[in-house]
């Protein structure tokens, strides 16, 4: 059964290599101000963890004035809107219609998340559900995209000057009720990350990326969340890293 005491194991391996952990925290859907979203951004000042806010630019009414602390804004989609068959899995970004039209929604989300965060924002896409026709990342460096983040261990670390920073933890159980997936199951992704990249089967420079949803987290998410960022913050060797440092740097 795997608990906090073998995070903490991990943690140690990795100071042991005199590594640094890194991770990163993600959170999807932000469309407006609420006191989950207070929540999140309380957490992240309080840990000093960064938060990257992936935010809905079609459904948006959070502007610069509604986010305080280490968080930056990025661009989640255009409408999170599905155009993929009955059949198929979800996705906004894929091939169903012409990239031309998918790239102007881009570009109309990005220019509004520019108006409303002004120089917060951080031109990331978070494609919704986590996926896009392959046909598009190839053409978003150009498009001025410095950083695309998606789902799981990524295959390589950049398209020509756009960087590529996934997450690999998801804490909500999507297909159970849409509560916390529990403190095992969420610790095994994280743990498991960990430990991949230190054995060489993951990037090892592919910081871990927690990935939450402020707007469905019940009271267990929440505890989870607290609990991982003290115990990542106690021996001090853990790193939460910022967009600037994971898509910029
Ligand atoms: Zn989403």
């Amino acid at each position: 059964m795997t608990c906090w005491s073998d995070l903490r194991r991990e943690l140690d391996l990795w100071a042991r290599q005199g590594e640094t952990p890194t991770l990163w925290w993600r959170d999807d859907d932000a469309v407006e101000p609420s006191a989950a979203l207070d929540r999140a951004l309380a957490l992240a000042g309080a840990f000093a963890a960064p938060l990257a806010l992936a935010v809905i630019p079609a459904q948006n009414r959070l502007t610069e004035a509604d986010l305080a602390g280490p968080v930056t804004p990025v661009q989640h989609g255009y409408a999170h809107r599905n155009h993929a068959g009955p059949d198929a899995r979800k996705c906004e970004l894929g091939p169903e219609r012409r990239a031309d039209h998918v790239i102007a929604e881009l570009m109309t989300g990005r220019d509004a998340l520019e108006k409303a965060f002004g120089g917060m924002f951080r031109p990331v896409l978070v494609p919704p559900w986590n996926r896009l026709g392959a046909h598009l990342p190839p053409m978003l460096p150009e498009l001025g995209y410095a950083g695309l983040s998606r789902f799981g261990a990524r295959d390589r670390p950049a398209i020509g000057a756009m960087r590529m920073v996934n997450a690999h933890v998801d804490i909500v159980d999507w297909k159970g009720g849409r509560g916390f997936i529990g403190a095992e199951p969420a610790l095994a992704q994280v743990i498991g990350h960990l430990r991949s990249r230190r054995e060489g089967a993951a990037d090892p420079a592919e910081a871990t990326g927690l990935l939450t949803h402020h707007r469905v987290h019940d009271a267990a998410c929440w505890t989870f969340l607290e609990k991982l960022f003290a115990v990542t913050a106690e021996k001090g060797i853990a790193e939460w890293r910022s967009v600037a440092s994971l898509f910029y740097a």
